[in-house]
């Protein structure tokens, strides 16, 4: 098969979701049609007790979480899928941000209980951020919800993206009768445990239903839905393609329903990897030489052996296991010997890989997240990754002074290695460590401590709203505890803001002064 086709095939996303919506029991689902797991409830084991992802870190068993965001693949319809896990809640960090960055769509998960919850906007908006196309399945129909009107409404208001629904429930909860099929023009009944029936449009007539379509929730949602196809936007495969219209999809991950429907169409219509932007322009996916980038690093995945891997996502070309490559940011030949690729629980040996793949490759401490490998005269850079802004931040210092050495050299090796940002008191002096979430700080700690031999003190500032500021606008009088000013590792003015009201305070105090919310300008 040639490189184009290869490309044509891969499937390449990550599920995003607030915790608890129903990200492992879709997850499961999927995997079952991939013959991946046998049974459903298997994936996490905090729930079922049997085992969890991988358990390279005494900190994952500890807490029975898998810390850092796992790659599942697997053949399904003549695709090659490939599904990154993104990590949620406590577990929550900038690793997950940076996945969005190694896929090619998304599929949100909002529970019909809730509508949007905080951490799918935050995910959200990176996916916005960067035009992924965003697929959204609500979830939890076999509970009473929110109707699915306002549902959309809120989709549309707070994300600020169209809404296409591609099915429309009838009853949810108790009243649950199943979904309007736009696509295939066929109702879904749900039969609670029992499989969901189709019924061609053209039969609803049929006395046999008669029971179902006589019901009150029935001819409800008959008619809305009705005026949702009058009313409603046209779908446009570009808008979705471009991020700015979201298919909807309406379903029960648990009973399931509506998974089978809901995947088919999706895995139909997600893109295929598209070109990258690199410092040379555009780079296709079916370009002859590889070339792909490093999002994420791992480290200590077997304690026993100390190893890093690095995760590549494939952009271009084909991997060969044991091909030699240029690090662009070095210049460095290198050979990639060592490579695996990540299915579920096990790691196996990878010896090729076309674009939209992720593989982890062997990093005697030489990779950096963000990093280029090509092959062939390449020498480009993919500049994927910006910089995402922490929402945490803590003071550091090293418990035992007569270890400042290692301490400075452990902070700097982590901080380069995307665990951790760091930032400076205004005045120099003090290390203050910014993340996305507490993860962040437990894992610094325990690696500090296991591969450096230090302990540290972390003292909290607490959470804040961090905005970049222009050097000729400082002026220390501007000032204090509630908005206080640090310096990032290239020594660019942020405030740290103690909360929207004294964000917005100082706003409207000094409305000339600019302040930059990294996630406006990435
Ligand atoms: P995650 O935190 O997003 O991975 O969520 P889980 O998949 O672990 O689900 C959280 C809880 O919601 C679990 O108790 C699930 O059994 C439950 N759940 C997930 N999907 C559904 C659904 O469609 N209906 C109902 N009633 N419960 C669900």
């Amino acid at each position: 098969m040639s490189i184009g086709d290869e490309v044509g095939q891969r499937k390449t996303f990550a599920i995003i979701s607030h915790p608890d919506a129903g990200k492992t029991t879709l997850t499961e689902r999927i995997l079952l049609f991939g013959n991946l797991i046998r049974s459903a409830g298997t994936v996490k084991g905090k729930k079922s007790g049997k085992f969890a992802t991988s358990d390279w870190m005494e900190i994952e068993k500890q807490r029975g979480i898998s810390v850092t965001s796992s790659v599942m693949n697997f053949r399904y319809d003549g695709y090659r899928v490939n599904i990154l896990d993104t990590p949620g809640h406590e577990d929550f960090s900038e690793d997950t941000y940076r996945t969005l960055t190694a896929v090619d769509s998304v599929v949100m998960i909002i529970d019909a209980t809730k509508g949007i919850e905080a951490q799918t906007l935050k995910l959200f908006k990176v996916c916005r951020m960067r035009g992924i196309p965003i697929f959204t399945f609500i979830n939890k129909l076999d509970r009473e919800g929110r109707e699915p009107l306002e549902l959309l409404e809120e989709i549309e208001e707070v994300l600020d993206i169209g809404t296409y629904p591609m099915n429309w429930p009838a009853g949810m909860g108790k009243r649950f009768l199943g979904i309007f099929d736009r696509q295939n023009e066929r109702f879904i009944q749900y039969n609670g445990n029992e499989e969901e029936t189709y019924i061609p449009y053209s039969e609803l007539d049929q006395p046999e239903y008669e029971d179902l379509v006589s019901q009150g929730s029935y001819q409800a949602a008959k008619d809305e839905f009705s005026l949702v196809e009058e009313a409603g936007d046209d779908f446009s495969l570009d808008s979705v393609l471009s991020g700015e219209q979201t298919p909807v999809f309406f379903g029960s991950a648990l009973a399931p329903f509506g998974v089978d429907t809901f995947f088919d169409t999706f895995i139909n219509m997600a893109p295929v990897p598209a070109p990258r932007r690199s410092t040379e322009g555009l780079v296709s996916p079916d370009n002859q030489d590889f070339s792909g980038f490093v999002f994420k690093i791992q480290a200590n995945m077997n304690p026993a052996h100390r190893d890093r891997v690095a995760f590549l996502r494939v952009c271009s070309g084909k991997f060969e296991r044991g091909m030699s490559v240029t690090l662009s940011r070095t210049g460095k030949q290198l050979k990639l010997a060592q490579s695996q690729q990540f299915v579920a629980s096990s790691r196996d040996t990878v010896e090729e890989a076309y674009a939209g793949d992720i593989i982890g490759i062997y990093d005697p401490n030489m990779y950096q997240i963000g990093d280029t490998l090509t092959e062939g005269k390449g020498g480009f850079e993919y500049n994927e990754l910006p910089q995402f802004p922490p929402e945490q931040f803590k003071r550091v210092s090293a418990k035992n002074v007569m270890k400042s050495k290692q301490f400075y050299k452990g902070i700097e090796q982590l901080v380069q290695e995307g665990a951790i940002q760091l930032f400076h008191g205004s005045r120099g002096g003090s290390f203050i460590l910014g993340a996305v979430g507490e993860l962040q700080y437990e894992v610094f700690q325990y690696r500090m401590k296991n591969e450096y031999n230090v302990e540290v003190l972390l003292e909290t500032i607490g959470d804040r709203i961090p905005r970049w500021m222009k050097e000729e606008q400082v002026d220390d009088s501007l000032f204090d505890e509630r908005n206080m000013l640090v310096r990032d590792r290239e020594n660019n003015p942020v405030v740290l803001f103690k909360n929207e009201f004294s964000l917005n305070w100082f706003r409207d105090k000094h409305p000339d002064i600019e302040l930059i919310d990294l996630f406006e300008v990435n």
